[in-house]
């Protein structure tokens, strides 16, 4: 518990499983194995910044579980970066992947650092022995990073480079697929940048088949306007959707008309946030929970919908983008109170299948084009959703609760024929 007596993240997501868990009866070796980090990883290194002056960094990387496949997650580089999230984030990883049913398993890790506050130059230089430091805990059928959080394409081409730079000559070319997420030039695959955001959209497409909603009827809030919300935002005004909000750090616009999401990118692009964009007025963050939507995409960080901004909220939806966006109270009223609520794990899925479809580029050193790569992220998100569908309905369970089953059913089949060493 932390010091105010509310469950820390890590201790929320585990017990989001074990809710699913009692549902399926599952028994306590899988809850006891699930509820730990297999290897948590804290690097210290030092470097020399621009201005001359030596600073040490702390580094993590938190390996949940690999028993479906390599650890596969994010690097994440914010000021509120902490053992904790990152152990959080991890486990949601093992469960994100088994969902998707892709052959991986949970990892994540990160610097807690504001990147905004250093050079290029210094960036380069802290990512380069941030991975030196990681050293032989990262490969590429051991544990794979990928872009988060103040992580970008750019990042993922220093962490190749320096992790074939210290691979021995034999094995430089063969260990691109380390990480995932990085510039098509350097190895990436076509479409991984949007992957995320177009997955979420790929997931509203799902949800109003479902519930017989036509997708052009929606009107949208979107929290965080970086890679997963901007790709998110262009994506659905394109299908029709009305943007009416938008918010990020810098603050909170408001357009009940719609915003034009292409004209927003380009603002932030020169701007580096939302705040101030001229087709639409400011308004406060709490202005965006209570906006009249019919659908709120939490984009941003953690814990962002609190029971307060669930209760001012006046949509059907919550469409999870961020990880963990929604607090656990805040949940219970959501599904009390019948607004539906897709979970991260099954929402935000798009990254990482694209991720894997990068790695499997890079294995077999050829490059896919968009529509192969885009027709196989369909595909495999619609059965995920078909899944959790049909499990939602099967139990009775919130979509949270059907996600959950579905992934420890994938897990927990695996446990079970391979047996637990020795
Ligand atoms: P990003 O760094 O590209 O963007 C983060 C956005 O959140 C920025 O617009 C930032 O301004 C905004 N933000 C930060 N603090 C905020 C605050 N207090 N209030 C409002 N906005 C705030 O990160 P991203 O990659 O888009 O990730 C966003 C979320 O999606 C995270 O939860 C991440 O774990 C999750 N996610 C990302 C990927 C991916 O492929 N990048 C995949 C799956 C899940």
């Amino acid at each position: 518990m932390t010091a105010g007596g509310q469950r820390s993240l890590h201790q929320a997501a585990v017990a989001q499983f074990q809710r699913a868990a009692d549902l399926i009866d599952l028994e306590p070796r899988y809850r006891e194995i699930l509820s730990y980090p297999k290897n948590e990883i804290i690097v210290n290194f030092p470097v020399t910044l621009d201005d001359g002056s030596l600073r040490v960094f702390t580094g993590y990387r938190i390996q949940h579980n690999n028993i479906l496949g390599p650890y596969k997650g994010g690097l994440r580089f914010h000021p509120q970066v902490d053992l904790d999230e990152v152990r959080a984030l991890a486990a949601w990883m093992t469960f994100k992947t088994a969902l998707a049913g892709v052959p991986y398993g949970g990892a994540k890790g990160g610097l807690t650092l504001d990147p905004a506050d250093f050079s290029r130059d210094d960036m380069r230089k802290i990512v380069r022995r941030f991975t030196h430091a990681l050293g032989s805990n990262i490969g590429p059928d051991h544990d794979i990073p990928a872009p988060d959080v103040g992580t970008s394409s750019e990042t993922m081409d220093w962490v190749m480079d320096t992790y074939a730079n210290i691979s021995p000559p034999g094995f430089r070319q063969s260990v691109k697929g380390v990480v995932t997420g990085k510039s098509i030039a350097v190895g990436g695959s076509i479409g991984r940048e949007e992957a995320t955001g177009r997955g979420v959209l790929y997931s509203l497409r799902h949800w109003c088949g479902e519930t017989g909603t036509r997708l052009d009827d929606l009107s949208v809030a979107i929290q965080g306007f970086g890679n997963v919300g901007s790709h998110f935002g262009l994506l659905a005004a394109e299908a029709g959707c009305t943007v009416r909000g938008v918010a990020d750090h810098t603050g909170t616009i408001v357009n009940l008309e719609g915003i034009e999401v292409e004209k927003l990118r380009s603002w932030v692009d020169e701007q580096g946030g939302v705040a101030g964009f001229p087709g639409a007025d400011d308004a406060s963050t709490e202005d965006l929970f209570s906006l009249d939507v019919d659908v709120l995409v939490p984009a941003a960080l953690e814990n962002q919908v609190t029971l307060e901004r669930a209760k001012a909220f006046k949509g059907r939806l919550i469409m999870e983008a961020a990880n963990g966006p929604t607090t656990p109270d805040a949940d219970d009223y959501l599904n009390d109170n019948g607004i539906d609520v897709v979970p991260d794990i099954l929402a935000n899925g798009g990254g990482v299948i694209v991720s894997y479809f990068e790695w499997l580029q890079n294995k077999s050193a050829r490059a896919w084009s968009f529509e192969d790569v885009d027709d196989r992220l369909r595909d495999l998100m619609w059965q995920a959703h078909d899944r959790v569908a049909s499990t939602h309905k099967e139990h009775n369970c919130t979509r949270r609760d059907a996600a959950y089953i579905v992934a420890l059913d994938r897990l927990v089949d695996v446990y079970n024929r391979r047996g637990i060493f020795p």
